[in-house]
């Protein structure tokens, strides 16, 4: 065992005895795209990431000519302050690069990574089987939709129970020649204002999973209204929140009154945006951009509410600029830095297990529903 995957190792205890045993987890399942995993056998999971995907960059495209030039040194730190202004560095699409980069995740004691990747920006399910196979890290894939801009065109006019059917073929038919089924149902992409056919995505989504047992992940408009919008939708639609994920929410809410009141309406609140740590937000009036200290803060503030079994942690690497063959924090980020500055705050075992292990463990575990 290296150093790192020691510091990724929960120290042995009561308490960490305690949260082990978290009924639900442990029996249930979860589809990979190797096959179905026991949801007790994941690890340390990442529940929201992208290895390969094109990002859909729906403002100031070109405003400044080094949009069209390569990510390299000499640009790096610009393109770090205007992360989402450069085409090169809004496209991860090699394969070899992603293998090398999750690696990195493996060898800090990393189990399970969760690509949320949709059609339209780049979902490549035969290279997610590659890319797991070669480093030994679970990948989840995901279905769906993402924003309206980028949907397939057949979305535009399909009823929700037409993308319903399409969601629940694909989780027990697989996708493509090799039938590779995805494990999670987003991320879902919801503009603000919502698009119609984002709205009826959301409820295809839960009508798909009332016949899976999938779990839900959304990424929610750029407005502190839309989780609570999205939240309503969807239990309208008759879906179970407690497998519900509202991401994002580290550009969308950011104060702990807020995250608490979405937390306590039902679903997952993930802050998914650790190692991101520009204070500017490249969508302006939006939001400023958090550091890694302030999202821990808002972190202990849910636990302290109780809430602390709603709570998911991810780093949405969608971008060069965060590998770290570019310079960034890697995939590796929230076990081999984040983690250890968590016990240094005071998080003890109990804590660490549930935010790491648990809760993504319970929030994709499911229970039966899937054609296996
Ligand atoms: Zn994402």
């Amino acid at each position: 065992m290296t150093a790192r995957q020691a510091a990724a190792t929960p120290r042995q205890g009561p308490a960490s005895d305690r949260s082990s045993a978290t009924p639900g987890a442990a029996s249930a399942s979860v589809m990979t795209v190797l096959g179905p995993v026991s949801a007790a056998d994941l690890g340390i999971v990442l529940p929201h990431e992208h290895l390969l995907c094109r990002v859909y960059r729906p403002a100031d495209q070109g405003a400044d000519e080094r949009f069209h030039e390569r990510v390299t040194l000499g640009n790096l730190g610009w393109v770090r302050q205007h992360w989402a202004s450069n085409a090169d560095n809004l496209r991860l699409t090699s394969e070899r690069l992603a293998i090398q980069e999750l690696q990195r995740f493996k060898d800090a004691g990393g189990g399970t990574l969760v690509d949320l990747t949709q059609d339209g920006i780049g979902r490549s399910p035969a290279a997610l089987a590659r890319i797991s196979r070669a480093t030994g890290v679970h990948i989840v894939m995901g279905c769906g939709a993402y924003v309206a801009p980028t949907n397939p065109a057949w979305i535009a006019t399909a009823t929700t129970g037409a993308i319903a059917d399409r969601l629940v073929a694909e989780a027990n038919g697989g996708v493509g020649p090799a039938r590779i089924r995805p494990g999670i149902i987003g991320e879902i992409g919801c503009s603000w204002p919502l698009e119609a056919v984002e709205g009826r995505v959301l409820v295809a989504a839960a009508l798909a999973q009332a016949r899976t047992g999938l779990a839900i992940s959304v990424h929610p408009g750029r407005h502190r209204a839309a989780p609570p919008q999205i939240v309503e939708r969807l239990a309208a639609a008759g879906a179970d929140l407690s497998r519900v994920v509202i991401g994002h929410l580290d550009r969308t809410v950011q104060d702990l009154a807020g995250l608490v009141e979405i937390a306590r309406s039902g679903p997952y609140v993930e802050l998914d945006l650790f190692g991101l740590e520009t204070s500017y937000y490249p969508w302006p009036g939006v939001a400023e951009g958090l550091s890694d200290a302030r999202r821990l803060i808002l972190v202990r503030g849910l636990i302290e509410a109780g809430l602390g079994d709603r709570i998911l942690l991810s780093h949405d690497i969608c971008t060069k600029h965060r590998l770290a063959r570019y310079g960034g924090h890697g995939y590796d980020h929230l076990v081999s830095n984040v983690l250890p500055w968590m016990r240094d705050r005071g998080f003890d075992e109990a804590e660490i297990d549930l935010l790491f292990r648990t809760n993504p463990a319970t929030m994709l575990g499911s229970h039966g529903r899937l054609r296996t």
